[in-house]
Order: C-alpha cells, then structure tokens, then sequence
C-alpha cells in the first residue's frame, strides 16, 4: 500500500488505476493497428428532409469491432484517437471511405466529423482536397461537423483552419449545439453554414414545455442568423412532427434510422421517391 512505502497518503493509491492504464494502453495499441490494417468501418445515419422525411443525406460514424473484444463506442475510441495523434490518420481514412460510398448515390450529401486535433497538421486543408480529388467528390456535396470545443481554445487558429477548408468548397456545421456553452458568438464570427441541435435538446422535448421554448429559441436564433438547422436524435414521431413545425430543415435520429452499413442506405436511397410525411406535406423538389 502506498501507506507502507511512505509516499502519499494511503488514498491516494488506487490498484484500479493501474489496471485502467494497463487497459487503455492496451486499447490504444489495438486501434494503432486496426487503422493501419485499416479494419475500421464506416457507417451512415439517415438525414431527412423535415418537410417531406425524404432522405437527402447521410452522416459517416466510424465503428471498430476490436478483435477478441467486441464494437468500442465512438465515445471511448474517439477520444483515445485524439489523445494520441491517431485521429488524423482515422479521420482521413473515415473521409476517404466516405467519398468513395457517396458516389453510388448521386443527389445525397455527406456529413464527416472533423476533431480539433486534426487541424493541428498544418496540411489538413491539403490532405483534405486530395482526397476530394481522388474520390472525384463535388466537395459541394460534404458538410465538415465541428464541435465548439476548439473555438473556445485557440479561435485565431480555428478561423484559419476553416477559410482553408471552406476554400474547397465544403460546408462548415457547428455539431452538438445546445451541449456546451452554444455561445452565440461563435455562430456568428465563424460564419458556420448549418447548426446541428444536440439530442440532448431534442429529448428534453418529452419533458415538456421549457424545453421546447428553448428549442424554439435555438432554431430562431439559427434563423436570424441564416443558418439552416439539422436536429439530431430525433426518436420518436411527435418529436419529429415537433421539430419541423418549429422550423428545422432536416432530421436526424433513430426514428428515421440508426447509423447503418452503406448497402441498407442504397435500399432506402432506392426507395426515396415513395417515402412522403403522413400528410400532405409540400415536396422537396429533389425529383
Ligand atoms: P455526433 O457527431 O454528434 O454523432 C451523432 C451521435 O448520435 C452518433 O453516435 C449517433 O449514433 C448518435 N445518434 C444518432 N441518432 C440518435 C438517436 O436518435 N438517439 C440517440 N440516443 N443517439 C443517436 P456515435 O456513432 O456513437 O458517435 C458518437 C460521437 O463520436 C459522434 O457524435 C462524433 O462526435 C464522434 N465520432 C464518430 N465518428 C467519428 C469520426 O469518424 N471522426 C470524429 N472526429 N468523430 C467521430
Ligand atoms: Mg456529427
Ligand atoms: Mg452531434
Ligand atoms: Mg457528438
């Protein structure tokens, strides 16, 4: 105990500490290779339209299915990708991956998340652009997600990062907005194209009518500033119904679909032009 060895006091030594470091590092030697053997998956969630629940997009989400183990969640993955340097090369693979998907499916945008840690290579942007090149991807078609994190962190850097990548023509979304500090002046200098509304505002909808006042606020506030909004974790229809009489432009949620593997979007793609709102709700003209 760390008592008997007479440094620190007795509390301080935990042994499940140690054995969460074993397990993290442990971790963090399998995603090493699982991204160079390239054994990462992506899959795509659904993004509709809110006027007609027409599929007009899809957002990538990477999966890993660690050997021996079973799926990590994004939640634990991600973060150790970050923490390591490995989210660049995960980051890239996951675009690549994506803009080759998206291909077969020729009116669909696609939404890659980007970490903050990836701007920290200085040929982000260009890498970026490569691989828009080799895809042969409109770039017009791919939404960038950001967390605000960065912002808040190193703003002049952030600012630079986003000319770079807007100069190829990709569209910037503020993720998981209503999560954090949601600070209104980062909407607004950053001159984000789209605001993502976090779940968590959305699921609050079920608890009644504070939290829809505060949605209602968010999406008004998104408005003044001309910045379309997509709403996600949209679970159930009344939450769906909710959301677009409010004035959101698209949803996203396990309603309309769970993140999924590139053959089951091509069906629902297939499929789009028969998928209409319950009633009769205008169209979006996408036919
Ligand atoms: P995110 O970008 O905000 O993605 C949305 C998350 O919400 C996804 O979790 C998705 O599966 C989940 N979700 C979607 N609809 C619903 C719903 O109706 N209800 C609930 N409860 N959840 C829903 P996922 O796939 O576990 O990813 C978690 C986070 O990990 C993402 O949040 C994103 O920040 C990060 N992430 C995932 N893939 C990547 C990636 O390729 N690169 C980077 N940088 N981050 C990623
Ligand atoms: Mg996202
Ligand atoms: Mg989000
Ligand atoms: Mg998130």
């Amino acid at each position: 105990r760390a008592k008997e060895t007479g440094r620190g006091r007795a509390e301080d030594y935990h042994p499940e500490m140690d054995a969460e470091r074993e397990e993290r590092n442990m971790l963090e030697i399998d995603l090493r290779i699982a991204i160079e053997r390239r054994e990462l998956a992506v899959v795509y969630q659904p993004v509709v339209d809110a006027e007609d629940w027409r599929l007009i997009g899809v957002e990538a989400l990477a999966r890993w299915n660690r050997k021996g183990y079973g799926p990590v969640s994004p939640e634990i993955f991600i973060p150790i990708a970050e923490s390591t340097g490995l989210i660049d090369q995960l980051g890239l693979f996951v675009l690549h991956r994506a803009c080759e998907t998206v291909r077969q499916w020729p009116e669909i945008k696609l939404a890659v998340n980007i970490s903050p840690g990836q701007f920290r290579d200085p040929g982000f942007a260009v890498h970026v652009g490569s691989v828009f090149q080799k895809t042969a991807v409109d770039p017009a078609r791919i939404t960038l997600e950001m967390t605000e994190g960065y912002f808040i962190q190193n703003p002049e850097r952030a600012r630079a990062a986003i000319t770079k990548l807007r100069q190829l023509g990709v569209s910037i979304a503020l993720d998981d907005f209503g999560a954090g500090f949601s600070s209104v002046g980062y909407l607004r200098q950053f001159g984000f194209d789209r605001m993502k509304i976090d779940k968590s505002l959305v699921q609050a909808l079920d608890e009644g009518n504070r939290a829809a006042d505060l949605l209602q606020a968010t999406v008004a506030l998104a408005r003044s500033l001309e910045i379309p909004v997509t709403a996600e974790g949209v679970e159930t229809q009344s939450q769906a119904l909710q959301l677009q009489l409010t004035g959101c432009d698209e949803l996203q949620g396990y309603f309309f679909g769970k993140p999924m593997a590139a053959e089951e979007i091509d069906k629902i793609y297939m499929a789009r032009n028969k998928r209409r709102a319950p009633t009769g709700l205008r169209s979006s003209g996408l036919e």
